[in-house]
């Protein structure tokens, strides 16, 4: 029997949305991110809920997309297949989708542990507030296969110009505490109380007059839109898109399909790789 990709656990007016793909570290595929989508907008709009926690079951948080999943699900293999395929797919699943999470109404937390890289590192930075155990590791290694970092380019909204520059060029991973010192988290905590402090959080929250709160929300949101951020994360995820066209990312997926691994077996091997 499948288990479930996605989980939702309803704690009162808390729901949990739980990356479910413990086996290969929480990696994204296709279908995980429509069912995420579809859990997003279902607690979103159950008026019985006032937060939104996400969290991943087993090792880690998430290493991002799975990045041999055209090599099992057609429907992706053909849309990688052409240019407009690729902007197709890319701009819901992986573009919108993210806005989506980005956009709730209620307030979200990202409750994080052991490895969070790109796409996952990804979906921490469209939640509302982060909080991660002191074991997490953030790493976006996009840039070591010729692409573009990822595709929303939130990285220097959350953590600025310069401490963005060198997480994108380096691909090298940061601890938690160095994520807290760069702002990308609002606390760390041991791993046993991790669970604790987030539900304690949410729960503060939760007791808030909902309506004052998905406005306050809203409102800051669109501060960061006057800012520039969502032209700036449009623009950004073009560019992103054309990156995969380019030769040296053509030749590093070839080489990477030649050696039969993912992407995250060369650049996280502690993450375990992402065999489907
Ligand atoms: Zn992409």
């Amino acid at each position: 029997v499948e288990e479930p990709l996605i989980v939702i656990r309803r704690d009162g007016p808390i729901a949990n949305i739980v990356l479910n793909r413990p086996r290969k570290h929480n990696a994204m595929n296709r279908v995980m991110l429509e069912e995420l989508d579809a859990a997003v907008r279902e607690v979103d709009d159950d008026p019985d809920v006032r937060v939104i926690v996400f969290s991943g079951a087993g090792l880690s948080f998430s290493t991002g997309h799975d990045m041999r999943e055209s090599e099992y699900d057609p429907v992706v293999a053909n849309y990688r297949s052409s240019s407009e395929g690729m902007l197709e797919f890319e701009s819901k699943v992986y573009y919108q989708y993210s806005l989506n999470i980005r956009n709730t109404k209620r307030p979200t937390i990202a409750q994080v542990h052991g490895h969070c890289l790109a796409a996952g590192l990804m979906l921490v930075g469209m939640c509302d507030i982060a909080i991660a155990s002191d074991d997490a590791v953030f790493g976006v290694p996009v840039l070591r296969m010729g692409i573009a970092s990822g595709e929303m380019g939130h990285e220097v909204w959350s953590i600025g110009a310069r401490r963005a520059k060198e997480l994108l060029f380096t691909g090298d991973n940061i601890d938690a505490a160095t994520a807290l010192e760069w702002g990308f988290l609002n606390h760390v905590v041991p791993r046993s109380e991790l669970e604790s402090t987030v539900a304690a959080l949410a729960g503060k929250i939760a007791a808030q007059p909902p309506i004052a709160l998905s406005l306050v929300k809203a409102s800051i949101n669109n501060t960061m839109d006057n800012m520039g951020q969502s032209n700036s994360m449009r623009e950004h995820f073009m560019l992103h898109l054309f990156s995969h066209t380019v030769g040296e990312a053509r030749a590093n997926r070839k080489q990477r399909e030649e050696q039969g691994k993912s992407a995250w077996t060369t650049a996280a091997p502690e993450a375990g790789g992402q065999k489907p």
